[in-house]
């Protein structure tokens, strides 16, 4: 039984149609799913992700309309790292953002940078066998595509605390310093830790937590395994897209164990994902009124790759 890698990764955003203009448009990311916060209708959960919205590219987003600036600290993920295809893409990127005046800076062959919120990224050349999940835009060719997560890192009193979760629980092995992978049959994904002892203030441009990808019939074992440890998960929340067991682990990072299905397209067909509003069947009644106070948000298909010119 093995982990399949990231799944998604939550976080925070105070302005949701500058953040899909940054995500769907500057980065080429797929809009996968318009949805909203289970416990709050009136605001926003986005969902970005590859062309199909797999498991292992899907950025997610709550909406706190007008959230201040938060800033990572201790048991907090305070940079995303994304595989791209190549050193050309790197230098795509640089040029891309710089010209949208987002500042860059080379990191041993990596390009980083932070989103309009501070959330900060990393995008690295990788030579890992992963399938490349990405999206097709017609602002970003397929070559220079983010091709979905590479590592969460994180900080943490002591990287120590976290190792006998993430070895004896959740199979992760240690790659290197403080560095864990989850390598499943098809993807892996890593965890890096700094030590960090400051605190962090949740907020805009933070991460809430990261999902782990299990397949269907594993959770529940999963969870088992990590109570067994210590950790005190939920019970299996049903996500309608995918099904959820959240803990901390011991540094107090927020994880998720995540199902790899049924996926986005349960509810609405592939060619259209996430162009209307998706709403849990509890809400339907209110569609009209939640359309109506919901954030008007960019039209997403203006960014898409007409089929044709997709390779
Ligand atoms: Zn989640």
């Amino acid at each position: 039984m093995k982990l399949e890698g990231i799944h998604h990764i939550t976080c925070i955003t105070g302005d949701a149609p500058r953040n899909v203009d940054f995500y769907a448009r500057l980065m080429g990311l797929r809009l996968v799913k318009k949805s909203v916060n289970q416990d709050d209708p009136t605001v926003y959960h986005l969902f970005f992700g590859d062309e199909d919205g797999a498991p292992g590219n899907d950025l997610t987003f709550f909406e706190y309309p007008g959230a201040r600036p938060g800033r990572a600290g201790t048991g907090m993920i305070h940079r995303i790292v994304w595989r791209v295809g190549s050193s050309d893409a790197v230098a795509f990127w640089e040029e891309r953002l710089g010209g949208e005046g987002v500042s860059t800076e080379r990191e041993n062959g990596s390009l980083v940078f932070k989103d309009p919120e501070g959330l900060e990224h990393e995008l690295a050349v990788r030579d890992v066998p992963d399938a490349p999940l990405i999206a097709h835009s017609s602002e970003v060719p397929d070559e220079h595509a983010l091709q979905g997560f590479d590592t969460v890192c994180a900080y943490t009193a002591d990287p120590e605390r976290s190792r006998p979760l993430l070895e004896e629980a959740l199979g992760f092995e240690r790659t290197e310093g403080d560095e864990w992978e989850a390598r499943g049959s098809e993807r892996g994904g890593r965890v890096r830790y700094e030590v960090n002892t400051e605190r962090g203030a949740p907020g805009a441009g933070t991460v809430h937590h990261v999902a782990w990808a299990s397949h269907m019939d594993d959770q529940i074992e999963w969870r088992e395994r990590v109570a067994h440890l210590g950790a005190q998960p939920t019970p299996v929340i049903d996500r309608y897209w995918f099904r959820s067991v959240y803990f901390r682990e011991p540094s107090g990072v927020l994880f998720e164990v995540a199902t790899m299905g049924p996926g986005f397209t349960v509810d609405e067909p592939i060619e259209t994902l996430g162009e209307r509003l998706t709403l849990p069947p509890d809400y339907e009644p209110f569609r009209e009124r939640l359309e109506q106070v919901l954030t008007p948000l960019p039209d997403t298909r203006q960014w898409r790759a007409a089929p044709a010119e997709r390779n």
